[in-house]
């Protein structure tokens, strides 16, 4: 029977294929965008005028003038900055706020979760993020692929995708459903794998069902533990007794093998990891980035140096729960946490290691997330550095390194315009005014 399904499967995938490489009715003539000014990642300028000259889906020449084609379309964005699309690479597109996370993916059904996953992809898209790297559908197996190719197909609006399917995790880890009656058999938010084997066999079966990097979580559950003094103080104002925790869950020849199996098939492998000595063994096995990263020891930082391997420090959701804790003891556990991550973020900015920006928006509204370009800012790091950390190591964990994150010739034309000047003032990239993706303006 399966056999019998595999041509027409085949033939879908190539028409979808054939209808993305073709280029839509909106795409036929060239395009120059003008606008006040364009901001010039390699350099890190920003140039004044800006123009973009885009012909089908890519760039093909960028700066303060561009040639004008013979019947192209020009559209003059006014006072405004030309930059390329914003990269999340840490978003959960099927996860909404309003219900408690693990129990939206308890009762909610999967086509359900999928509509969700639709409106969130449109809102993220709509706020400038034109490339997204999904760490999870918590639940929604390889829901993802679909959303992807429909995406890819042009069916539906949404950023360009990495997706992982469900996430990797072990039995009893992080994504399990630990806090519920066990004989109710509620199942994992995540696919179980509890050895290197289980590891390779369990990203090939993603694989199958069209994952395109690969999710592991390295720790948990992270949490804050209030009691005797163990240690050095980690929270100013109540010292000594608030103590990060956060248990490994892999070893690092189980990362390494989940890092050879997806370099294997092409792509990375991106760990939920928030510290010692997860994040160790993350950065020894080499993956392709250590997301949340709260915890990092000095040869930790030396080896994500080394290697290039950016932290995803995901400030938002931090600030989220501190913010949106069910009873004041979370509440005082959650800012504890956030301000030993602050504190600890101190010292990585200080250490010089690589960043990239992700949120990890879906317990807070999608569309919301360019708040975090403002916390990075706000806890240590210049305008520029975290632009930089977002479109050069973003394009580099996302695998589109030459594609995306600059306004270049022979890049996509992925490109958005922000009022003001973004090196003076971050938060421009929270109120975007036009969103091009693929050449085709989505919004304007
Ligand atoms: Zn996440």
């Amino acid at each position: 029977m399966q056999a019998r399904f595999v041509p027409v499967a085949a033939l879908l995938c190539t028409t979808l294929a054939a209808q993305a490489q073709d280029a839509p009715a909106t795409r036929g003539r060239p395009i120059v965008l003008h606008a006040a000014r364009l901001f010039d990642v390699a350099s890190g300028r920003i140039v004044a005028p800006g123009e973009v000259l885009v012909e089908g889906e890519r760039i093909t020449a960028a700066g303060a003038a561009v040639a004008h084609p013979a019947g192209a379309e020009t559209i003059d964005l006014g006072d405004t900055t030309l930059m390329p699309g914003l990269i999340d690479a840490h978003v959960h597109l099927f996860l909404h706020p309003g219900t408690a996370e693990d129990l939206q993916t308890v009762e909610e059904s999967v086509p359900q979760r999928t509509i969700q996953a639709m409106l969130a992809a449109k809102a993220d898209l709509m706020a400038g993020y034109t490339a997204e790297r999904d760490m999870g559908t918590e639940g929604a197996g390889s829901a993802d692929t679909a959303l992807m190719r429909a995406i890819d197909a042009g069916l539906i609006p949404g950023p360009r995708l990495r997706i992982s399917g469900n996430a990797i995790d072990i039995l009893g880890g992080h994504e399990d459903a630990n806090d519920f009656n066990p004989a109710q058999h509620v199942l994992s938010n995540a696919d179980y794998a509890n050895s290197a084997e289980q590891i390779v066999a369990t990203i090939r079966e993603q694989h199958k069902q069209g994952s395109t990097f690969v999710k592991m979580y390295e720790t948990g559950p992270d949490t804050m533990v209030y009691g005797e003094l163990t240690g050095k103080p980690t929270v100013a104002g109540d010292p000594g007794f608030w103590r990060f925790h956060t248990p490994y869950q892999y070893t690092e020849a189980q990362l390494q093998a989940g890092v050879e199996e997806a370099a294997r098939l092409g792509t990375n492998v991106g760990v939920h990891a928030q510290g010692e000595p997860g994040t160790l063994y993350a950065a020894q096995a080499g993956v392709a980035s250590i997301d949340h990263a709260t915890q990092l020891s000095d040869e930790t930082m030396r080896l994500m140096k080394a290697k290039h391997i950016p932290a995803v420090p995901t400030f938002l959701v931090f600030e989220y729960f501190a913010d949106h804790a069910p009873s004041p003891e979370a509440a005082r556990r959650e800012h504890a946490m956030l301000e030993y991550k602050i504190h600890e973020f101190h010292r990585q900015v200080a250490a010089g290691i690589p960043f990239a920006v992700g949120s990890d928006v879906g317990p807070f509204p999608h569309g919301t997330q360019a708040r975090e370009f403002e916390l990075l800012v706000k806890y240590g790091l210049t305008p520029l550095a975290v632009l930089r950390a977002d479109y050069l190591n973003g394009a580099q964990i996302l695998r589109w390194q030459g594609q995306i994150g600059q306004l270049k010739a022979g890049y996509y034309a992925d490109v958005i315009a922000v009022p003001g000047n973004p090196l003076q003032d971050i938060s421009a990239v929270e109120r975007v005014a036009f969103v091009m993706k693929d050449g085709v303006v989505v919004r304007r």
